[in-house]
């Protein structure tokens, strides 16, 4: 059979996406791609599915349908910490987010919120951003950190390479390395291509994530697709969890 990417992050109804099951599997087919659904499952997202009871009757639907079984797992919120193990492994693979940093005081600046506590500058913050990011890498056993530059909105105008110092990068890709975690290249937030390059390097395995919502999003992901070839990486290396496997200990059931 011919080689098809796969989108390892999409959403649909299930939380906060527009397309049903059906309707993200007929566009995945359209365009070439392997689809999957990578909903939120957390407690602190607007539309998510956010008791344990709920994540039961996503995954009963998901393996009615020739899809990935995914999900987008917020770090800072607990829910993913109370999953049963037995449900864990009902997933072809595991997305994780950081869509909040903790602070060292305890304190939650969140990624989508422009509200920052009083001092905090582009520069504090970021290296806030990188010690719990490394805490996410050493804690949580997903196979994906998706969208890896999402930050806080306050400082997404400040320049990329203060952002992103070398040194910050690197804390990031070794993070990811050390812990087996795949970097996305989301085609919702495109990573800049240094650092992308930076994670081919290191040995750090890439996902293609639409993190799309909406019909003209969900699948697409030949940009991301493009900026992983043009770097390099083979087709077969980009993460499949039915070739890859998954931290969630899932053996492949012909999805
Ligand atoms: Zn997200
Ligand atoms: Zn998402």
């Amino acid at each position: 059979m011919k080689w098809q990417p796969v989108d390892c992050h999409a959403h649909s109804t299930f939380s906060d996406g527009a397309l049903t099951i059906d309707q993200v599997v007929e566009r995945a087919a359209l365009l070439g791609v392997q689809p999957s659904v990578a909903d939120h499952i957390s407690r602190d997202v607007a539309r998510t599915i956010d008791t344990v009871e709920e994540v039961g009757y996503y995954l009963e639907e998901l393996e009615h349908h020739p899809v990935l079984r995914g999900g987008e797992f917020c770090f800072h919120d607990h829910l993913w910490r109370e999953i049963p193990p037995e449900m864990v492994k009902r997933f072809t693979h595991r997305v994780g987010s950081i869509h909040a940093v903790r602070l060292g005081d305890g304190t939650i600046v969140r990624a989508f919120s422009r509200r920052v506590p009083d001092g905090l500058d582009a520069n504090a913050y970021m290296d806030a951003h990188l010690d719990y990011l490394e805490t996410f890498a050493r804690e949580m056993p997903v196979d994906i950190l998706a969208h890896p530059t999402l930050i806080a909105m306050t400082f997404r105008e400040h320049p990329v390479d203060e952002l992103w110092t070398e040194q910050r990068e690197t804390r990031l890709v070794n993070a990811l390395h050390a812990a087996g975690i795949c970097f996305e290249i989301s085609n919702r937030y495109p990573p800049h291509e240094r650092l992308v390059k930076r994670a081919v390097d290191r040995g750090v395995r890439i996902s293609l994530g639409s993190d799309g919502h909406t019909r003209e999003q969900v699948a697409d992901i030949k940009k991301p697709l493009a900026v992983a070839r043009s770097l390099g990486v083979r087709d077969e290396e980009l993460y499949d969890p039915r070739r890859h496997g998954s931290k969630t200990g899932w053996k492949g059931d012909g999805a």
